[in-house]
């Protein structure tokens, strides 16, 4: 592995400073077996960084910088380097606390405000915590390759080098940290892969180097994000980071991380909240069911369903009047309603959901089209009833409805 240094400073040009960190950093890469293939020195002036680190990633495709990262109005390094990347300055609200703090603890009384610039960090950039000053140092990769800054003052570069620097060096070299491509799933349901897109408009930019892509399924739409060629050890981290930019913007749509089932995170819930739930399934047969039971600890919560499939037994077994069946018919809200009640007084729980659809092919009305399917939950005092049209074909309307049923319950869970 090679890499090449860029020292920046006028001092270091007008004579005034030794570049006493390049001599350091020659010494601790030598020691850690990394190749310095060429050191630079160059002004504080934009377009002459600008130009040496463009060079050197040409060349090696790994450029260290030091100097210029300081509050003051020349330190310019980090403005400079995050436009190579085409990465905005985002303020660091944390850092720009612990900065704060720092200036409390010290005693040196309110932080000037020159000092809040030191907390913008190019997004996507990586900070090295400087415990020798303010100014973390920061580890930026891309399209570009990589550029790490460090600041200019000989004692805190040289601790971010030996403490920071070198150990990552390290471990990209012998495979420890080799490069690795990794993905973290959110989970949503209840809305449509476009309004997600809406919510999400502008997202990808914030999130970059991470990528965004959206996976819609029976279940409902499953955000994929993904680090590309980065350094395992930053992996999480970075993705962590992305989806606490995402799931905010989800609201009650997201569900789980993962690959974790919607059932699992029903049945958890009403665990939590003390509840034991029934089932009563017309169109879908007993998938509700199915996905409960499929989950290793189910008992706990779940306590049984119904298949009321014809009539018949929506009246013999949960007691809907005869009279409603015949007056609204069995795909309505009213009956829904009364077949959760149903079951849950049947099987003496407080919780329940219940579900009653056109699954189609056949057996549609202008009235009542395939697809509608009536939905009521109870969880204990809280309750509802909705109505949904579902698209697609009978395996696809049944799974959709299963879904839309678990995600009623959900959603009533305090
Ligand atoms: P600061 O927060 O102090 O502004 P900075 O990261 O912006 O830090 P500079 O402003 O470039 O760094 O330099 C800070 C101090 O470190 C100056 O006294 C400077 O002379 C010294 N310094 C900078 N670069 C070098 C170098 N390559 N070798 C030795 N000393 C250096
Ligand atoms: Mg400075």
């Amino acid at each position: 592995m090679e890499l090449e240094l860029v020292t920046i400073g006028n001092e270091l040009l007008l004579g005034f400073t030794l570049d006493t960190n390049a001599v350091e950093f020659a010494t601790a890469l030598t020691e850690a077996g990394v190749r310095l293939a060429r050191t630079t020195t160059v002004a504080d002036d934009g377009p002459a960084i600008r130009d040496a680190v463009v060079d050197g990633l040409k060349r090696t495709g790994f450029v260290v910088t030091t100097g210029g990262l300081g509050p003051t109005r020349d330190d310019i390094t980090k403005k400079v380097v995050a436009d190579i990347f085409d990465a905005p300055l985002e303020l660091d609200v944390e850092y720009l606390e612990k900065l704060r703090e720092r200036f409390a603890r010290l005693g040196r009384g309110p932080m000037p405000e020159t000092n809040r610039t030191q907390a913008e960090v190019p997004r996507g950039a990586v900070k090295l915590k400087n415990r020798w000053g303010t100014a973390p140092g920061l580890w930026l990769e891309g399209a570009p390759g990589v550029v790490v800054m460090l600041p200019g003052v000989p004692r805190e570069m040289n601790g971010l080098l030996r403490e920071e620097l070198v150990p990552r060096l390290k471990k990209r070299m012998d495979g420890g940290d080799a490069l690795v491509i990794r993905s973290k799933m959110l989970r949503t349901t209840g809305v449509s892969e476009s309004a997600l897109a809406d919510v999400l408009h502008g997202v990808d930019e914030q999130l970059a180097p991470v990528t965004l892509a959206y996976l819609p399924n029976p279940h409902g739409a499953d955000l994929r994000l993904t680090a590309w060629n980065v350094p395992a050890s930053e992996a999480e981290a970075m993705l962590e980071r992305s989806a606490g930019v995402i799931q905010p913007l989800l609201g009650s749509w997201f569900y789980a991380e993962g690959d974790t089932d919607l059932a699992e995170v029903v049945l958890n819930g009403l665990q939590q909240a003390g509840h034991k739930l029934a089932v009563a399934e017309s169109c879908t047969g007993g998938l509700v069911g199915q996905r409960l039971t499929a989950i290793a600890g189910a008992s706990a919560v779940f306590v049984g369903g119904v298949v009321a499939y014809d009539d018949s037994v929506k009246e013999s077994i949960l007691g809907v009047p005869h009279d409603l069946l015949e007056a609204v018919g069995a795909v309505s809200e009213e009956v829904a309603e009364a077949m959760v009640d149903g079951v849950a007084a049947r099987f003496g729980v407080d919780a329940a959901v219940a579900v009653t659809g056109v699954a189609g092919p056949s057996g549609g009305t202008p009235e009542k089209p395939v697809g509608m399917v009536c939905l009521a939950a109870r969880v204990g005092q809280a309750r509802k009833v909705t109505t949904v049209h579902i698209p697609g074909d009978r395996d696809g309307v049944r799974q959709r409805s299963a879904q839309a049923a678990l995600n009623l319950v959900r959603r009533l869970i305090p």
